[in-house]
C-alpha cells in the first residue's frame, strides 16, 4: 500500500465510523421516538380519568339525593308532629267532659281515629325514608373512601408518566440536536450517499465486519471484498446491501 493509498483509505475509513457513530444516534433517537408513541400508559391513564369522572358524578348524584331526601323527612317529621297534637287535642276534648252529646262525642271520636290513622301511616312513610337515608349514607361512605383512593392513585400513576416522558422527550432533543451537528461534520457525498441508501434500508444502512461477518445480515463478507476497501473503495455487503465499514 502506498502512502497515498494510504491516506486515502484513512480518510474512508474516518467517514465511515462518523456514518456508524452518526446512525448509532440515529437508532437510539428512533427507539426513543418509538418508546413515546407506543407507551400505552397515557391511553390506560386516560380511562382511567373518564372513570373516575364518572364515578364523582355518582357520587355528587347521591349527594343530591341525601340532600332532597333529609328535606323531605324534615317536611314529613313535621306533619307527623302536627298530626300527633291534633290527635292529643282531640282526645282531650274527648274526655274533657265539655260535652256529653253521643253524636258530638262520636264525631270527635272519629276524627281521632282519622287522625291516628293518617299519622301511622306517615309514620311509615318516614320510616321508609329514614332506611333509604341510612342506605345511602353507607354507600357514599364507602365509595367515597375508594374513590379518594382511586384518585390519589391516578395523579401519582399521571405525575409519575409525565416526569418519564419529559425526560425521554428531553433526551430525544439533545440526540435529534446532536445528530444534526454529526451530520454537519460528514463530507456531504458521502452523507447524500448514506441517505440515499437508508430510503432502501432503513435507519441501518451501514454495517461493521466483524470477524469477518457483516453484523446486519451476519452473512460472510468475502476477502476480496475487504481488499477492495483497502484500496480505497466503498464496498457493499453482497447479500444485505448495507455499505460496509470494514
Ligand atoms: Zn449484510
Amino acid at each position: 500500500m502506498n502512502p497515498g493509498m494510504y491516506s486515502k483509505y484513512g480518510g474512508i475509513m474516518m467517514g465511515l465510523s462518523k456514518l456508524w457513530e452518526l446512525q448509532e444516534m440515529q437508532l437510539r433517537l428512533q427507539e426513543r421516538q418509538r418508546q413515546l408513541q407506543t407507551c400505552s400508559l397515557a391511553r390506560e391513564l386516560k380511562r382511567e380519568k373518564d372513570r373516575l369522572e364518572a364515578c364523582q358524578e355518582t357520587i355528587r348524584e347521591k349527594m343530591q339525593q341525601q340532600e332532597d331526601l333529609a328535606r323531605q323527612l324534615a317536611g314529613l317529621e313535621g306533619y307527623c308532629q302536627q298530626l300527633s297534637t291534633r290527635r292529643k287535642q282531640l282526645e282531650g276534648k274527648l274526655y274533657s267532659g265539655e260535652t256529653n252529646n253521643p253524636k258530638e262525642l262520636n264525631s270527635i271520636q272519629q276524627k281521632m281515629d282519622t287522625t291516628a290513622g293518617e299519622l301511622a301511616r306517615e309514620e311509615d312513610k318516614a320510616m321508609e325514608l329514614q332506611l333509604q337515608q341510612e342506605q345511602l349514607e353507607g354507600w357514599l361512605k364507602e365509595n367515597t373512601s375508594s374513590f379518594r383512593a382511586a384518585k390519589a392513585a391516578y395523579r401519582e400513576k399521571l405525575a409519575q408518566y409525565r416526569t418519564w416522558r419529559e425526560g425521554l422527550q428531553q433526551e430525544i432533543d439533545v440526540l435529534a440536536v446532536n445528530t444534526a451537528q454529526m451530520e454537519g461534520e460528514i463530507e456531504p457525498g458521502l452523507l447524500s450517499l448514506y441517505t440515499t441508501l437508508q430510503h432502501r434500508l432503513g435507519v441501518m444502512a451501514i454495517a461493521r465486519v466483524v470477524k469477518g461477518t457483516c453484523s446486519g445480515c451476519h452473512l460472510v463478507v468475502p476477502p476480496v471484498l475487504l481488499r477492495e476497501a483497502r484500496n480505497g473503495k466503498f464496498i457493499y455487503c453482497e447479500s444485505c446491501g448495507r455499505l460496509l465499514l470494514p
